[in-house]
């Protein structure tokens, strides 16, 4: 009865833990990506005026014209990408569809991608849904899980269609230098590979460290799709409004598309994410305090309890534990915090690859009280 596309589609392994979860009526959750904050009023605000005024309309397929031209003003203030909003950008449902254009745009059947594994569930689902070839180039909890391009360049094929980069990264909260960058490039170069940059977590950095992103590279414009949306930085998640900035003859390609796969975005929304775009600075900036007030409580927390090693990650809401010493399956410990402590964590097998295998990941945008509760509960066990 179902197609082959989405037999070859396994479910997703963070899913699965939240939907365990609703079986305890105190479960406290630390499993899915989403920042603690509600959207800022005066945002909801005009969207709700937009739509007490009447834009309950289709748009156009590539977006409001002013909200891609308030993201390519962002992309060349605060990224130093240049872009065309007539021609160079679209708006999408979330970076979710952004990403999913990108595989229906340019992977046949049987072509490879290549991914850094760990990654987000996400990706490698999407891959198969096209029916590419998911290829895991391996990140090392000693590189601080920064994918090196030798390991990339490893598994290069002829069949290489697409390189998928993810800075700073879900799940491991992983930040690329522009050093690591640079060496990138060069590869990408050399090969001519195409290059998806998924940055949802641009904003989202501690300690003064900074997101650079590879298109903004000299050089690099052409090679790169940059993807990118207001879910994270903005606490805008279920929202579901992202964009993509490529070359116009990707993107001319894509809005085709869009037409089929969602047609448009809604207008009232994009109203609210122009606002966001010029409007946020000082609530990113408190947002950001908070996940690293988070992150400095949780990293520690985790490190006293036996079994755990975790490294303090410079960008994201996530932290990535080994629990290696443990000696089990990371399911296995998860579903056993899960039944045990009622604390929901993911397992690292569900980043794809082998890689997050040994390892958990917590998520610290919530609020810091239910938190802390998580983290009391399984400090009784893992003592
Ligand atoms: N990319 C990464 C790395 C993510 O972690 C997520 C969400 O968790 C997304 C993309 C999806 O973002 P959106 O909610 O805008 O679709």
């Amino acid at each position: 009865m179902f197609s082959d596309r989405v037999k070859a589609v396994a479910p997703s392994g963070i899913r699965a833990m939240f939907d365990k979860a609703k079986a305890f009526d105190d479960a406290l959750y630390l499993c899915l990506g989403e920042p603690g904050f509600v959207t800022t009023a005066d945002v909801c605000r005009v969207a709700a005026d937009a739509l007490m005024a009447g834009d309950t309309r289709y748009t156009p397929n590539p977006g409001l014209y002013a909200l891609r031209e308030g993201v390519a003003e962002k992309l060349w203030r605060e990224n130093g990408i240049k872009a065309d909003p007539d021609r160079e950008i679209l708006i999408t449902v979330g970076a979710t569809e952004a990403l999913f254009l990108t595989m229906m745009t340019l992977v046949n059947p049987g072509d490879e991608v290549i991914y850094t594994d760990p990654c987000w569930t996400n990706y490698v689902q999407q891959i198969e849904l096209v029916g590419g070839r998911p290829v895991a180039a391996k990140t090392r909890e000693e590189d601080a899980f920064r994918i090196r391009a030798s390991a990339i360049e490893e598994v290069i094929t002829d069949k290489t269609k697409l390189l998928m980069l993810n800075s700073p990264c879900n799940p491991t909260g992983a930040l690329l230098t522009r050093a690591d960058y640079e060496d990138i490039a060069a590869l990408v170069k050399k090969r001519g590979l195409m290059v998806l940059c998924d940055e949802p977590y641009e904003k989202i950095v501690f300690d003064g460290a900074k997101h650079v992103s590879l298109a903004s590279l000299p050089g690099m414009a052409d090679f790169c799709i940059t993807i990118n949306c207001f879910s994270k930085s903005y606490a805008m998640t279920g929202w579901r409004v992202g964009y993509v900035c490529a070359h116009r003859d990707i993107i001319a390609q894509m809005v085709k598309i869009q037409e089929p796969i969602c047609s448009c975005i809604s207008g009232a929304l994009q109203k609210g994410c122009l606002y966001a775009l010029t409007h946020s600075d000082e609530r990113v900036a408190e947002m950001v305090a908070h996940y690293k007030k988070n992150r400095d409580i949780m990293v520690p927390a985790l490190n006293s309890m036996k079994g755990f090693s975790c490294l303090v990650p410079p960008a994201t809401f996530y932290a990535f534990p080994n629990i290696e010493s443990m000696g089990k399956p990371s399911q296995q410990v998860a579903d056993e915090i899960l039944e045990e402590l009622h604390v929901v964590v993911s397992p690292g097998s569900a980043f794809c690859g082998t890689v997050g295998e040994g390892h958990l990941r917590l998520c610290f945008a919530s609020d810091t009280d239910s938190m802390e509760r998580a983290l009391e509960r399984m400090a009784k066990k893992f003592r």
